[in-house]
């Protein structure tokens, strides 16, 4: 367990809950955070964690609501006032297993949800001030516990049912899956295409956001449970999906393989040197360890670099705020919808503008220009203006005719979004949508192969960590009753 991120060194003040007047007084407890021109350079997590007394305080904002409005904001609705209320009086286990009955991975959870749209958006708080800090206090009570939880997680595993399940990816939706299918007696396997487990949480998510060694902590009480890891194998490739059955003997599989499949933007000059998808940039990165010198993965020099990021999602501003770690002189996300559209976590939003990632808004690129060895060196550029709502609900872009201008730049990234990988399309009986998606049961998550269940990014298009995770939980509830028939 990494010590980096535990506190049980502190001591833990038995608090009582204040008089409602003296709540309302206190202020939201900023996450404390390296300082902007430190952390540029270094890839080490930005958010240091609250101290035991700033999470004590916090938790007394919380007013108790009885009917905990947040909690129906959480996509896996954690009992949040029940989980506050154990931080006021120090209990912290106690705390941890209110959390971890809904949430299985919530030193994660804590660190990456969009709390801003999801449990912290409902709480009363947020209608005339800030909302409770109900997701760093999330990740203080998992990190504080970290220690402790290990000696718990085996309690509650039933015998062995002899049934064997296959996950396929081994991203958030495959390990919620694995650890309850665990606890319910079968065997589960988890195959990942790629070296190392965890999916985007490892390939994607920044080192500077999400630490590594919390995941690898996450699937290594997986792998007490009994869970097993192969890595390097291709579902669809190095094994088919009905071989899993016929050859290798599962009696059911969970599909959680993600959408990882980049999108291009489709305008001239996108394969000059110089230009990557943030997939790309961020595997060579994350997982490949790109920036240190003894990598064997190399990336492009981003030094001194103009570079431009296309997209305003969260792997947008992680491309970005990776540049700039990777030395480069400026950095611009250019987006063609308003600041109000933009879907990053708010949070990263904050980050990178301290950091110095500048923003360019309604804007949307016509065409790269290179040099004439090849490399970028421009883009054309297009104005837009916002018109009506569109499918996703949000204001539609309308380039402004002879509004186009043109930018020098030296590197982009293109963080338009994802689709999902092809690789399983080659079985017959898996039914998909005209995006690519896995057409599921709603209820039950099982797709139109009997026995094979889906969730994640998968069946829902490029989603949330949590999402992801509550699918999982509930493709797990389901494959048990279908090995229980
Ligand atoms: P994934 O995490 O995509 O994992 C799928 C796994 O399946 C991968 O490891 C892949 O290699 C493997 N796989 C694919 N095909 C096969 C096959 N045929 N055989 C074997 N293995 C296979 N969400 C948030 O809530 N907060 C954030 O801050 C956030 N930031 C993000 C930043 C980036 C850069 C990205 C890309 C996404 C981010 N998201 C964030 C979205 C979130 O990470 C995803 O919604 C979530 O990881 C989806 O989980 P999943 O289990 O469906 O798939
Ligand atoms: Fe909020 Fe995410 Fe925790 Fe749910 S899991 S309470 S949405 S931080
Ligand atoms: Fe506490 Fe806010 Fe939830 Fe009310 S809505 S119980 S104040 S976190």
């Amino acid at each position: 367990m990494p010590a980096a991120w535990t506190h049980t060194s502190q001591k833990v003040l038995k608090m009582d809950e204040l008089p409602l007047k003296e709540r309302m007084k206190i202020d939201r407890h900023p996450m404390p955070a390296q300082l902007p021109e430190e952390r540029i350079k270094n890839f080490d997590e930005v958010n240091l964690g609250y101290s035991l007394q700033m999470a004590q305080k916090e938790a007394q904002r919380c007013l108790q609501c009885k009917d905990a409005p947040c909690t129906k904001g959480c996509p896996v609705n954690v009992h949040i006032p029940e989980f506050l209320s154990h931080v006021i009086k120090g209990d912290l286990l106690a705390s941890a297993d209110v959390i971890l009955n809904d949430n299985f991975l919530p030193a994660i959870c804590g660190r990456v949800c969009p709390q801003e749209t999801l449990c912290e958006s409902r709480c009363v708080l947020a209608k005339k001030g800030k909302p409770v800090a109900i997701g760093n206090l999330e990740r203080f009570t998992a990190d504080f516990t970290a220690d402790l939880r290990s000696e718990r997680e085996m309690e509650d595993i039933a015998d062995p049912t002899g049934k064997k399940v296959a996950l396929i990816g081994s991203g958030p939706s495959s390990l919620a899956c694995a650890g309850d299918l665990a606890r319910f007696g079968h065997s589960a396997t988890v195959f990942e295409a790629l070296h190392a487990f965890g999916g985007v949480l490892v390939f994607g998510i920044p080192e500077f956001r999400l630490p590594k060694s919390i995941v690898n902590y996450e699937i290594n009480v997986l792998r007490r449970l009994g869970v097993r890891f192969e890595k390097n194998i291709i579902i669809g490739r190095t094994l088919t999906l009905n071989e899993l059955f016929n050859e290798e003997g599962y009696n059911a599989v969970f599909i959680g393989a993600g959408a990882g499949l980049p999108h291009f933007i489709g305008i001239p000059g996108e394969e000059l040197v110089g230009i990557y998808t943030a997939n790309e940039l961020l595997t060579r990165i994350n997982l490949m360890k790109a920036y240190k010198k003894e990598s064997e993965t190399p990336v492009l020099s981003f030094l001194d670099k103009v570079v431009a990021v296309f997209g305003a999602g969260n792997t947008a501003l992680d491309s970005a705020r990776t540049a700039l770690r990777m030395g480069a002189k400026k950095v611009l996300i250019i987006y063609r919808r308003s600041e109000a559209e933009m879907p990053a976590r708010k949070e990263e939003v904050l980050h990178a503008r301290e950091e110095g990632v500048e923003f360019i808004f309604l804007a949307s690129p016509l065409e790269f220009v290179g040099n004439d060895d090849g490399w970028l060196a421009e883009v054309k550029l297009q104005r837009m203006e916002l018109g009506e709502l569109d499918d996703s609900g949000r204001r539609r872009p309308l380039p402004i005719k002879g509004s186009e201008f043109t930018m020098e730049i030296e590197m982009a990234v293109i963080a338009i979004g994802n689709g999902t990988n092809p690789l399983l399309r080659n079985t017959p009986e898996l039914e998909f949508t005209k995006r690519g998606t896995l057409v599921v049961n709603e209820d039950t998550l099982e797709t139109t192969k009997r026995g094979v269940f889906a969730g994640g990014d998968i069946v829902t298009g490029g989603a949330t960590v949590i999402s992801a995770m509550g699918a999982g939980r509930k493709a797990a509830q389901s494959i048990h009753v279908y090995l229980s028939e």
